[in-house]
């Protein structure tokens, strides 16, 4: 046996044995990997609150010839208010499922933007749809999708009327459109530029109007599922 310690955050977990929990976590260093935590389902086990979602801690593992076993863990958040709200926790568990549903490998740019968004949820007072919005951006941005541009997509030309290609994930002209488009107001393409250029701890000071942030959180949640055939998670 080996040991291995990694920085890892739990996204799901499942009963097994009589006190056994078998833990989802995503690792900076491996990506996600399912990790065996023994006798974690009694009241005085210790390493009982490590086995939540949203548990973000250093796991020590014992890596076996068939799974890992945790030895260890140092919680370094367990963003515990996310759970006490219940918009909260829906965004909270649908941003877990994304990254479950979208990312096996080690990514550290996607790592870093998951616990940036789980603390901006966790802490700041950040408006329904914010944070999960910002975060399906910047998923569609690691696939290679940046489609927040002043320009068509397809033609290049500068866009007045816009709307967005499901088939391409990208926004295109009146020209370009085909019948796989739909028309983005104004609004909703402001408020998602506005996502895109501010940082998550920026999103506190960001004011979006209620029909501009649904219109565009649709949006996302239809390209979510035209890019990846998966649907968000619990929210709206
Ligand atoms: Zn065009």
């Amino acid at each position: 046996m080996s040991s291995i310690k990694v920085k890892a955050i739990v996204l799901n977990n499942k009963s097994v044995k009589e006190k056994d929990k078998l833990v989802c976590i995503y690792s900076l260093e491996l990506g996600k990997i399912y990790v065996s935590m023994k006798g974690v389902r009694g009241d005085k086990a210790k390493l009982k609150s490590a086995k939540e979602i949203f548990c973000f801690g250093e796991f020590l593992l014992e890596q076996t010839k068939t799974n890992f076993i945790v030895t260890g863990v140092d919680i370094i958040d367990n963003f515990y208010d996310i759970t006490k709200d219940i918009d909260k926790y829906y965004e909270g568990c649908a941003i877990l499922d994304i990254v479950d549903k979208i990312e096996n490998q080690s990514n550290p740019p996607l790592f870093i933007e998951l616990i940036k968004a789980l603390k901006v949820l966790c802490y700041d007072n950040v408006k329904k749809y914010y944070c999960i919005s910002k975060f399906l951006l910047d998923v569609f941005n690691s696939m290679g999708y940046k489609f927040i541009s002043e320009k068509c997509s397809s033609c290049g030309c500068i866009l007045g009327k816009k709307y967005f290609n499901y088939d391409i994930g990208e926004i295109v002209c009146p020209a370009c459109k085909t019948a796989l488009c739909e028309p983005i107001s104004d609004l909703c393409f402001t408020v998602l530029k506005l996502l895109s250029i501010t940082e998550f701890d920026n999103l506190k000071n960001l004011k979006l109007t209620s029909e501009g942030i649904i219109e565009a959180f649709r949006l996302l949640c239809k390209n979510y599922y035209w890019r990846t055939e998966n649907r968000i998670l619990n929210v709206i």
